[in-house]
């Protein structure tokens, strides 16, 4: 890929500085639900408080999607903070866990649904007519990606030193066709920098926009 590694000033697209790590060509694949059994939702997510409040008003369309043990909007989050001013409103909160025998950790999200490892919050969204990301936490959106701060400004990162990345949760798998991170996770990255900025990453990158 004739790319950015000769270039030695930062990549800035959509007000995020790219990070190498998005740039390099690996032999992965995104991998599937049935593989990795949602691995990444078996902590939870620390959200937005403004998200959290957004997710509970629609507790009502959210709810039918959840096991009936956990439909009660006042067990789904806890541990409010408000000390760290990379979440837009300054206020972010957990999901809560809990217990969940059928997955391979034994605890999920308590979003995460037992039946198909597929998140409510989501599920809800696509069966009423919403765009799939509407509600869905941010950070669970974008990962394997993960924004940062670096001297200031935001940063697009692959996450791999999550402890879910290293651990078995990171979202790939072996393939035969090396690809750069961008375009393996064109959606992710077409949801931090806009469709225009990734496709404004690919035109640097020399290879062809999937979105
Ligand atoms: S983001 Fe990746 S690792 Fe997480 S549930 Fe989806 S496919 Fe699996
Ligand atoms: S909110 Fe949904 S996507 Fe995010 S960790 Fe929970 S189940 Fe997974």
């Amino acid at each position: 890929m004739r790319m950015m590694e000769e270039e030695t000033t930062p990549l800035v697209i959509g007000g995020f500085t790219i990070d190498k790590s998005l740039l390099e060509c690996k032999s992965i694949q995104r991998c599937t639900i049935r593989s990795c059994q949602a691995g990444c939702c078996m902590d939870g997510v620390w959200v937005d408080m403004y998200q959290a409040t957004e997710i509970l008003d629609h507790a009502a369309l959210i709810a039918p999607f959840m096991p009936p043990e956990r439909r009660d909007p006042d067990t789904w989050f806890a541990e409010a903070h408000d000390d760290d001013p990379a979440f837009p409103s300054g206020a972010y909160i957990g999901t809560t866990n809990v217990t969940d025998p059928s997955h391979p950790a034994g605890r999920t999200c308590v979003f995460l649904r037992p039946s198909n490892r597929y998140c409510a919050i989501q599920s809800a969204c696509e069966a009423n007519g919403r765009a799939s990301w509407s509600l869905k936490p941010y950070y669970c959106c974008l990962y394997p990606l993960v924004d940062e701060q670096r001297d200031g400004a935001p940063l697009l990162i692959l996450d791999e030193e999550n402890s879910l990345y290293q651990h078995g949760a990171g979202c790939y798998e072996v393939s035969a066709l090396a690809q750069p991170i961008f375009q393996i996770y064109a959606e992710e990255t077409a949801f931090a920098l806009g469709v225009g900025g990734y496709r404004e990453l690919c035109e640097r990158g020399g290879v062809q926009p999937r979105l």
